[in-house]
């Protein structure tokens, strides 16, 4: 049911994880003076972007939900505008859950807490203050607003919408954690009052209903409390206090499904809060949610050989690539070996096991290009082939983003390739002296095939 109101009224407008204030804000501002929501500008940004309160119902119950205290944690925020879509939706066979909704609860939404973080999508806020370190001291704009915010509406709810990064597993498994749940900490002890009780009765309801759609991929993330933190505070001022953290699921880079997925959740929670309907969950449950682990890469090999002088050595090498965003708000990667050694606990979104293939570095082409057009990735493996692994280009694209397999760079010269922890990972995987697999940029190239993958690189 759940499922079919998301493909109804997801926001069309919105597709990728890169989105800006300025692609919500008319999504906000349109419901202004609209008979079921209340619009406010809470106050601004440090660089002066509103900050929204969209408020719905008129029950008993309060709700505070909150998204994006992290720039570069998104998810949330698209979920919220889909939910919004949902509330104003009618005649379609949702009508008596919406009416659940107005006469028992009052719904106060908050998105995107930290604009100049979304616009450049980074974490922190434009002082380069960590939001969710603030509720304690709020020195930010945007901390002191949503504290202020909290002390106005009192709730008797909350929920604290972010994003964990992608390496997280859950524990033993390659599975990585799509949803972690969180009831956090009110004090060092992780005593458990009836507030918090509440909010671990709510993630009961929320991970059975996740079970259906991820079997296993929900995990708990760490519990240590943190004083500064938001929702360690919100629970601690006496609201039931549920983080909602957004992970991976394979092949959804852009998390559109864990979009759906937070759609669904909340909205079952906001019903199980507006008919109590989670008070008969026992809280032991919560409990037997595994902690998270964070033993991910984007690429594990397993059994490289390696020399050095003239030893050989037999190690595995896990593989990381970390976005980085371009003005264009487009991202490329830069990859770096995360370890190296026995990684048998550890595991790879793309795993291969080197059996008799050794590191073998690469050479890079003999002539220069004369621009990034002088290329393709046909011809990137063709030289991928022969053992190039990178080339010059003569002149620098004007966007340095590009999708060829080849270390492309413009200036000076390439250092060897080598195995060293937090190199970036260009080199071969030879049998026999002849190249059989490339990874450039941390992508594994499989040479006997023609290159599918989308590879996010750039011109160094
Ligand atoms: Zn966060």
């Amino acid at each position: 049911m759940l499922d079919r109101a998301f493909e109804k009224y997801r926001e069309p407008s919105i597709t990728h994880r890169r989105f800006k204030h300025a692609d919500i804000e008319p999504l906000i501002l349109k419901r202004k003076g609209t008979k079921l929501f209340k619009v406010d500008s809470l106050g601004a940004s440090v660089q002066g972007r509103a900050i929204y309160e969209l408020s719905y119902g008129q029950g008993d119950k309060k709700v505070m939900l909150w998204s994006q205290m992290h720039g570069n944690e998104p998810t949330a925020t698209m979920a919220l505008m889909d939910l919004f879509n949902f509330l104003e939706g009618h005649g379609d066979g949702f009508d008596s859950i919406r009416k659940l909704l107005r006469t028992k609860t009052e719904l106060h939404f908050i998105p995107m807490v930290n604009p100049d973080g979304t616009e450049i999508f980074n974490r922190r806020n434009a002082m380069d203050i960590d939001l969710n370190r603030d509720a304690r001291a709020t020195m930010t704009p945007e901390g002191k607003l949503l504290k202020g915010a909290a002390e106005r509406i009192k709730p008797a709810y909350g929920f604290n919408l972010h994003d964990h990064n992608i390496y997280h597993n859950v524990p033993g498994t390659a599975q990585p954690t799509t949803i972690s749940l969180l009831a956090p900490a009110y004090n060092y002890e992780r005593e458990v009052n009836d507030v918090r009780r509440g909010a671990m009765q709510l993630i009961v309801g929320m991970n059975r209903l996740l079970q259906s759609y991820i079997p296993g991929g929900v995990a708990r993330y760490d519990d240590t409390h943190t004083p500064r933190g938001f929702g360690d505070n919100f629970q601690k001022w006496g609201a039931s206090t549920v983080l909602i953290e957004s992970g991976a699921y394979k092949g959804d880079p852009e998390k559109q499904y864990i979009r759906k997925l937070n759609f669904m959740i909340i909205l079952n929670a906001l019903l199980e809060i507006a008919s109590s309907s989670y008070t008969q969950y026992d809280a032991a449950e919560y409990e037997k949610i595994p902690f998270n682990d964070s033993r991910l890469s984007d690429l594990m090999i397993r059994g490289l050989r390696y020399q050095i002088n003239s030893t050989k050595y037999t190690m595995d090498v896990a593989i990381r690539r970390d976005e980085y965003t371009t003005d264009s708000g487009l991202y490329y990667v830069r990859s770096h070996m995360e370890d190296i050694g026995d990684l048998l606990d550890d595991f790879g979104y793309v795993e291969l096991k080197a059996e008799g293939l050794e590191f073998m570095g690469g050479k890079v082409y003999p002539s220069a290009f004369p621009n990034i057009n002088a290329l393709s990735r046909v011809k990137a493996i063709e030289l991928l082939r022969q053992g190039f692994y990178a080339a010059k280009l003569l002149t620098m694209p004007s966007n340095r983003h590009h999708n060829i397999p080849l270390l492309l760079f413009n200036k000076g010269s390439l250092p060897g390739a080598s195995l060293h922890l937090g190199s970036e990972a260009n080199f071969f995987l030879a049998r026999n002296g002849k190249p059989v697999y490339a990874v450039i940029n941390g992508y594994l190239i499989d040479l006997s095939k023609e290159p599918t993958d989308e590879y996010r690189n750039y011109v160094q």
